[in-house]
């Protein structure tokens, strides 16, 4: 805990001063372009990973990148994608899974999580991404697990579209859906290409989106 604390006192000595400018125009409203929903993970930092400023991303952090379909009780992760959409009126979605997600190795695995039933009852919502991945012939463990990332990916896109907020923005034009899986070893994108249903290279594709 001391590291984060001496780090705070760092940012608060060296950091903020440099940036004075601009963390005293964000204190008076922010407008990011782009909400920005990945995992938890530590080894994924979405402003990191997309050189973003504080203001230029609104992030959703989860075990799993998981967005639950809308339903009468919406949730945290809901109301959250609501106020982007709604309020913020960002104009990107991405939904970014990584490699070596202990969440989806656990959904692909079919590891008992019994003595974590909260971890248990949030990871059904990747039963959709769970069941088509099944249904593929992976020759190895690390090729389903991979397999079961890229489909999560593409299950929570559809869980997103349930939005009304979304739903609404979609069909108005003014948003756009990606569905990027990051590596965390060679720090490259794959980004899923809505015209061949595959995952694609971002550097290579940059116009890539879902
Ligand atoms: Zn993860």
């Amino acid at each position: 805990m001391q590291d984060i604390i001496s780090g705070f006192l760092r940012f608060q000595q060296e950091v903020f001063p440099e940036r004075k400018e601009l963390f005293k125009t964000l204190a008076s409203g922010q407008t990011p372009k782009a909400l920005f929903i990945s995992c938890s993970d530590s080894r994924m930092v979405p402003e990191l990973v997309t050189q973003r400023e504080p203001g230029e991303l609104f992030v959703i952090r989860n075990a799993g990148n998981i967005v639950p379909s809308f339903g009468p009780e919406p949730g945290g992760v809901s109301a959250t994608v609501e106020y982007a959409v709604s309020a913020l009126q960002v104009s990107d979605i991405v939904i970014c899974g990584h490699s070596d997600c202990g969440a989806m190795k656990a959904v692909a695995t079919c590891a008992c999580l019994d003595h974590m039933p909260a971890v248990k009852h949030w990871l059904h919502y990747a039963d959709a991404a769970r069941m088509i991945n099944e249904s593929r012939n992976h020759p190895t463990e690390p090729e389903r697990i991979d397999g079961m990332v890229r489909e999560n990916v593409i299950a929570q896109l559809n869980n997103l579209r349930t939005h009304p907020s979304v739903a609404v923005a979609l069909a108005q034009g003014r948003v756009t859906l990606h569905g990027w899986v990051y590596d965390i070893e060679s720090g490259s994108i794959d980004a899923l290409d809505a015209a061949s249903g595959k995952f694609v290279p971002l550097a290579q594709h940059p116009a890539t989106k879902v």
